[in-house]
């Protein structure tokens, strides 16, 4: 089995309810949408393993990077991208020595299914209208409940949903969406898209949200950091 991967790398994760901790990241290449604040390259014709310093053709191998996860020390695994959901039939062969922490956008539920049994952590997107020009809103908003029924919180594994916030957004519609999954989630995550902090409404925000659910402001703080 292989999947096109952009680069495995050590840092901490910088995102969410579990910024700081150390974790290998395993970036898969591709997405299926294009947010317009997107810094991820989609493609990659090599896949830049950082841990051994080396620089591989694309495809690599399930083999590969299972043998790479059990090299390191870390908290969890990131499975993250581009869209790992697009990589599910290679993820379920991945040899699994440490948690899987998924990052997805959270827009495949059919894929979502494939690995329900298989993720320890999910910090799944859900993702505003303001942040998507062109697609059909109502739809992924669909699909996105739906990932989170099937990727739900539960005793065996933690999912909160993260809320990335441009300067302008429409806040009744993310209540509504927020109140959508509320029952799905540990928590919910607003990150304000980097740069363009407006701390008052996402603190008013924050506090409409905790009428159902808790609610924390956390910023990407990899890059506040510099690092990756
Ligand atoms: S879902 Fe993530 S990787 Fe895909 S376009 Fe949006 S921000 Fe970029």
């Amino acid at each position: 089995m292989w999947a096109e991967v952009s680069e495995i790398f050590e840092s901490v994760q910088g995102e969410g309810i579990f910024v700081g901790v150390r974790q290998v990241f395993i970036r898969f290449a591709k997405c299926n949408l294009r947010c317009n604040y997107c810094d991820t390259p989609k493609e990659a014709e090599f896949c830049k393993d950082r841990i051994n310093d080396v620089v591989l053709k694309n495809p690599v191998s399930v083999e590969y990077v299972s043998e790479l996860i059990e090299s390191v020390r870390v908290h969890s695994v990131s499975l993250t991208g581009g869209e790992p959901l697009i990589y599910a039939d290679f993820i379920r062969k991945l040899k699994k020595s440490k948690p899987f922490y998924l990052e997805s956008n959270m827009s495949l539920p059919e894929n979502a299914k494939k690995i329900k049994g298989l993720v320890d952590i999910v910090a799944g997107d859900f993702k505003v209208r303001e942040c998507l020009n062109g697609y059909d809103y109502d739809e992924i908003v669909d699909r996105t409940v739906r990932c989170f029924r099937i990727l739900k919180n539960t005793k065996k594994r933690v999912t909160f949903c993260k809320i990335v916030l441009p300067a302008k957004f429409d806040m009744d519609e993310v209540i509504s969406n927020a109140e959508s999954v509320k029952d799905y989630v540990s928590c919910f995550v607003l990150q304000p898209v980097f740069g363009c902090e407006n701390v008052k409404t996402l603190m008013d925000l924050q506090k409409r949200l905790m009428e159902f659910k808790d609610t924390r402001i956390v910023p990407q703080v990899h890059k506040y950091m510099g690092v990756r």
